[in-house]
This record gives C-alpha cells, structure tokens and sequence, in this order.
C-alpha cells in the first residue's frame, strides 16, 4: 500500500491505473480508522481494480465551537489498518494541500438544498457544505467511479447521491450498512470519547432503535407515535441529551407523517460533550 500526501502524486497513479483499464474505487474517510471504515475499504477491494482511502480532517466540515483540533488522530494506526485490507493507497494530504489558501478556505463550494436543511444540516451548519466540497474535490483528485460510503451517515449518503446526480459526475455511489460493536454500538471514530458510563449509557440509542423496528414490524405506522417512544426510551437514560429524533423520507430527509414504505429513523444524542448519531432503515414491508 502506497501512503500519497501529494494531489500530483495521487493524479499520476489514477491515470497509471486507468490507462491499464482499471476501476476506481474510492472511500473517504477522517481516519482514526474502526471496523466501520474497513468494511468499507474490503468491499471496495472486493469490487475495484485501484481502492483508494482518503484520510483527511476535513476543516471545512466543522462548525467553530465543534471537535476539529480535538478529533482523534494516529497515522501510523491507520496505515496499518488500512494496509490489512489490501488496498492500493492510503491519500493522507496535510490541510495546505487541499487548501492552499489556508485552513478551509476555499473560494468554491458545493451547496447542496434541501436536504441539508434537517437533522444533521439544522443542528450543524455548514457542515454539509463543507462535506460536499471535500467530496468533490476528492472525486476530481481520484477519477473515482465508484465511491464507498456508510449508512452510518445516512444523511451524508444522501446529500453525496443527489449531488453527484444533480452535477451529472461520473460516479457512483455504494451505501455500506452500518457496522456495530457487539453489543450494539454503532462504531465511530467519536466513541473514543465516552467514559466507560456514558458508552453504557450510549447502548440506549441501538436499543431505542430496535424498539421502533419493532413496532414497524407489528404494523405500527403512526410516525409521531414512534418517534414519541424512541423520545421517552432515551430519555430515561439521565446521561443521554437528545438533539434530534426524526422518522424521514431516506432520499429527501423529510419528515413523514406516515410510514408508507421506506423510511429512515435517525437520531442525534450527546452524551456530556459527545455528539452520537446513529440510524434504522425501514425498507417496508
Ligand atoms: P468518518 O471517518 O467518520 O467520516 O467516516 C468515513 C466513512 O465511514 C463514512 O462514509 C461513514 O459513513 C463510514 N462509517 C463510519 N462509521 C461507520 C459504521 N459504524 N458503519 C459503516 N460505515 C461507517
């Protein structure tokens, strides 16, 4: 596997790759790598003739009062993580080189509306705006034609597709279902930050989610209805702060009323300083 920190470098091995007629598989991700990530990256391998992962904090993604200076960083871990999944390369850019005018600044964006207007976008502005434009730029760097993403994220997933649909680019994209540890936990670079308590504590959100799968399951199709019991669930846990709880069309991340057939639950909790998301897709039945 081969560590690039350079754009001009990484360019010269895609068109090596893509003059020998391969694919381009590509998932960005923020590193402290877990087995959410690496999933992602076997799967890629599984599927593409160059793999690609990205590596990079993403200034622009972070709103002032959030967790850029602290989000946990180890290079060395995640080059050999990365390694064992037998991709091709590891893209590590230092902040400069994807931003050469300085710390996230860029005269560019890419804004995509709607969509971004709920949950993750209402509770964290910019944020999207900042994800859509590093994706762009590394979809353009790596020639991409398919690009690896979690369901984890699914409003991430979200955006990215209608963006690259709306911008007619030239690639596709792959959701990977969530990966959890085994008592339920959605992985996640962030739960490094939980005390042994509050990861205890943080059970409640996949716990929370299986009830109304549950419910779905028996028929229950009253949105307001679930939502209020996945609410009063979390709320009984005195660590657990929510931020949002919504049932919401998967492609548009409207709120629904009713359950008709897809439908995703996603929820937004903090536990002390640590913002956990986590989500269930209803693909109806
Ligand atoms: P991040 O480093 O948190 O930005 O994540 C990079 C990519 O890995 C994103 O596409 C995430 O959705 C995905 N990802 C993160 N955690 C998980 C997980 N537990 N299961 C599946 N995918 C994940």
């Amino acid at each position: 596997m081969q560590v690039i920190q350079q754009i001009e470098q990484l360019k010269q091995v895609v068109r090596d790759a893509k003059r020998q007629g391969k694919t381009v598989g590509l998932v960005p991700t923020m590193g402290y790598l877990h087995e959410g990530h690496l999933t992602l990256m076997r799967r890629a391998r599984q599927e593409q003739g160059l793999v690609i992962a990205t590596l990079f904090v993403n200034p622009l993604q972070f709103g002032p009062q959030e967790d850029y200076a602290d989000y946990p960083r180890d290079l060395a871990r995640d080059c050999e993580l990365a390694e064992s999944t037998g991709i091709d390369v590891l893209f590590a850019p230092a902040v400069d080189e994807m931003y050469p005018a300085g710390n996230g600044k860029t005269l560019t964006f890419v804004d995509v509306e709607k969509i971004t207007a709920s949950l993750c976008g209402a509770s964290r502005p910019g944020h999207f705006r900042g994800v859509a434009t590093v994706v762009t730029k590394l979809f353009n760097i790596a020639e991409a034609d398919v690009a690896y993403f979690g369901q984890k994220d699914a409003q991430q997933v979200a955006v990215i597709r209608r963006m690259a649909e709306d911008l007619n680019m030239n690639v596709k994209i792959v959701a990977v279902p969530i990966v959890r540890e085994s008592d339920g936990l959605a992985m996640s670079s962030r739960n490094k930050y939980l005390d042994s308590a509050q990861r205890q504590a943080a059970l409640v959100l996949s716990r929370s989610l299986e009830r109304a799968a549950t419910l779905l399951a028996a028929g229950e199709r009253d949105s307001s209805l679930i939502v209020a019991t996945v609410r009063d669930l979390i709320s009984q846990e005195p660590l657990a702060e929510i931020d949002y709880v919504s049932l919401v069309d998967p492609l548009t991340m409207e709120a629904l009323d009713r359950v008709e057939s897809r439908a995703l639950l996603a929820l937004a909790v903090k536990f002390g300083k640590t913002r956990l998301i986590d989500n269930m897709l209803w693909e109806g039945k």
